[in-house]
């Protein structure tokens, strides 16, 4: 008998849609929108479907897998977690806490996913580690400037005259305000969109403002010099609300419009003309993740805020320099969810270098690694070092649902469970405010798959610090609910309505009071300052450019980028295409045309860090000399593109600079 309910989905995305799930036999039938999500209104992606195919997989793994002679064997779950639990024990009584490293990420979220920090918390306090693959080098650049990263709600969009978005996708990446988009235009808002790429969302543009990749910083300083030279900036926000414009008009003075438009390879007319688009209020701004991927990416995302502040496009409605909603994940309590107390001893590896960090690692050296909601050999940049340090380690535990790069590499590998088999509520801290409520639909798991809150009960039993777990999912996600309970934010009214309206702030900064030790907006943060030693903003450039290491772009001349995939969120579908993967390398058309390529042609790409092979397609409007592989192809589908990319952090140390990254290439 058939029968359909609410869900949600638990991609990392920008959407975090609401689902409606139709179920027969206790098995998944087919996955579509909830027409009544506020946001998501009954539409949702193709990633999104395929978790109809992610969870009914023949491929999931069933059994907890122990390697024996480096074969994989299936053992019970008793002899797997007792294995664990002694090898965690002899390593807290012989090395200390922290010579455990838990490597993780966002892969499947879910609030009681954090409940892995708990475990390792109440454990002792393991190897953590810090920074962001995605998108650190932003938030870190926004909490220097307003003191936190906070997004326009979406219906804001409606009050903009000019919306700017800048180095985003959204018509691949987040299918709602894309939405949003087409219908505003139809309005009469005008679209630019900034991006070396000519991507489906410049397809809809007003104008496509082609760039440099890793200049987009330049690009706001040249447009914020031009707005001062034509006496159009906000006089009254800056006197009243902002800290350190001397020093910024002091670094903008050093610099030619005519130098500004050669680094970026942005007409000088064409930066006039967006002067005059900025102030023509209200103009919002939109970022995307990839233009903060770069040695320069905090100091960028902090030129395109000071572009807002100067232009008067802060706190006002229609305006924003909107880049991520973390007031979305602060509504939660986290501190009583993790209890970071607990922990007795303490060490961070930075999440970009944690394979060079492994392998040096000495007091002590990581006797284990223990991965969650993560595929660090395909994502993690370097990966042949990524892989040096994975096999190194005595022990590798890896919790997953298929046998990916990382599983492979494995000494056990724990099987479990997909969302639509578990409850737990989810949100993104993205773009909309709403959080969406997943209840377990699928009541008999295959196999012997376990949730892994069970997981982590189970092994705080073995450990001596059960009591600690011993609470029932319904208590979990109430202790989540607590600050939010006031304010009419109830689990039983969430599980009734499906998703509630979070009470964050829909226009950020419209007081004009921020969150930065000065109550202003900084141009020169004292955040930074205080961190690093200078909050000033620079001029900064990528590493890997013809400004700062001409001999590298001479040997590799392309800029490459590895942008988020269209049919698979990050590594995690890839398998699920039916086999039909291949690493397409597409390329601007002038590199096609000096290298005679077209396309289908078979090509090398390589830099001294590794090399890939994969099929020419050619990108027409693509800026040139700029390359894109997505990024999460398998080793077997001739991934991972993090072969060629660097582990080296952004500027503010929080990001990765995944895209600050130069090639070469041939045909083969
Ligand atoms: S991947 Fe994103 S857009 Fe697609 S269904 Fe999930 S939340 Fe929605």
């Amino acid at each position: 008998m058939q029968k359909t309910g609410k869900s949600a989905c638990p991609l990392n995305c920008w959407d975090s849609c609401g689902f409606h799930v139709t179920i027969e036999n206790d098995k998944i039938i087919k996955i579509d929108g909830d027409p009544d999500h506020p946001i998501t209104k009954g539409k949702i992606c193709g990633r999104g479907r395929m978790l109809e195919a992610r969870t009914n997989s023949s491929e999931r793994l069933l059994y907890p897998l122990k390697k024996v002679n480096g074969q994989f064997q299936q053992i019970s779950w008793d002899q797997a977690l007792n294995e664990i639990a002694v090898k965690l024990d002899n390593i807290k009584e012989s090395y200390g806490t922290t010579a455990v490293l838990h490597s993780h990420d966002y892969a499947n979220n879910g609030i009681l996913k954090n409940l892995d920090q708990r475990f390792f918390n109440c454990y002792g306090g393991v190897t953590e580690l810090y920074g962001s693959l995605c998108w650190g080098a932003g938030i870190e650049a926004q909490k220097w400037d307003f003191g936190n990263a906070l997004s326009h709600e979406p219906e804001d969009i409606y009050n903009s005259k000019n919306i700017v978005i800048w180095g985003r996708n959204v018509a691949r990446t987040n299918m709602h305000f894309y939405e949003k988009l087409l219908e505003v235009k139809k309005r009469g808002a005008k679209l630019f969109v900034i991006d070396p790429l000519a991507n489906a969302t410049a397809k809809i543009a007003n104008e496509h403002i082609t760039i440099k990749p890793g200049m987009d910083g330049l690009l706001a300083a040249g447009i914020i010099k031009e707005i001062l030279r034509l006496g159009l900036e906000d006089r009254h926000f800056l006197e009243h609300f902002t800290y350190g414009f001397g020093d910024l008009k002091k670094l903008l003075n050093e610099v030619s419009l005519t130098k500004l438009s050669e680094m970026t390879e942005v007409p000088a007319a064409t930066i006039t003309r967006l002067a005059e688009v900025f102030t023509d209020k209200p103009t919002a701004i939109y970022m995307g993740l990839g233009l903060q991927r770069y040695k320069n990416g905090g100091n960028t995302i902090r030129l395109i805020d000071a572009l807002a502040a100067v232009s008067g496009n802060v706190g006002i409605a229609g305006g924003g320099a909107n880049y991520a909603n973390i007031q979305v994940g602060q509504s939660f309590a986290f501190a009583e969810l993790i209890l970071p107390n607990r922990r007795q001893q303490h060490r961070q590896f930075s999440i970009m270098k944690q394979a060079e960090e492994v392998l040096a690692a000495t007091d002590p050296e990581i006797k284990m690694i223990i991965v969650t909601c993560g595929n660090p050999l395909t994502q993690i940049p370097d990966s042949t070092v990524v892989e040096k340090a994975f096999t190194s380690v005595e022990t590798l535990v890896v919790i997953e649902q298929f046998m990916t790069d990382t599983a492979k590499l494995a000494h056990y590998v724990l099987p479990t469970t997909t969302a639509f088999e578990e409850e737990d509520f989810y949100y993104s801290s993205m773009y909309h405010h709403y959080v969406n409520y997943g209840p377990q639909l699928i009541q008999d798991t295959p196999g012997e798959v376990k949730s892994e809150v069970w997981i982590w009960t189970e092994l705080a039993k073995m450990l001596g610090f059960g009591d600690e777990f011993a609470y029932t999912r319904e208590e979990w996600l109430n202790i989540t609910l607590k600050p939010l309970v006031a304010k009419g934010i109830t689990l039983e009214k969430l599980k009734k309505t499906g998703t509630l309206e979070l009470p964050v702030a829909k226009i950020p900064w419209y007081d004009k009071r921020f969150a930065t030790p000065s109550g202003k907006f900084e141009f020169t943060s004292q955040l930074g300052e205080e961190k690093l030693g200078s909050g000033l903003l620079t001029l900064s450039v990528p590493a890997e450019s013809k400004w700062t290491d001409p001999l590298r772009a001479e040997k590799y001349p392309y800029n490459l980028l590895t942008i988020h995939p269209l049919r698979s969120n990050h590594s995690q579908n890839y398998h699920l295409l039916g086999g039909k993967v291949n690493l397409k390398v597409e390329v601007a058309r002038n590199i096609a045309a000096e290298l005679s390529l077209e396309n289908g042609d078979v090509v090398r790409v390589w830099n001294d860090r590794g090399e890939v092979k994969g099929i020419v397609s050619i990108l027409t409007g693509a800026h040139p000399n700029t390359i894109n592989i997505d990024e999460g192809i398998w080793r077997k589908f001739g991934g991972p593109v993090n072969t060629l990319t660097s582990s080296r952090p952004s500027d503010n140390g929080l990001g990765s600079t995944l895209y600050d990254c130069l090639v070469n290439i041939e045909k083969i």
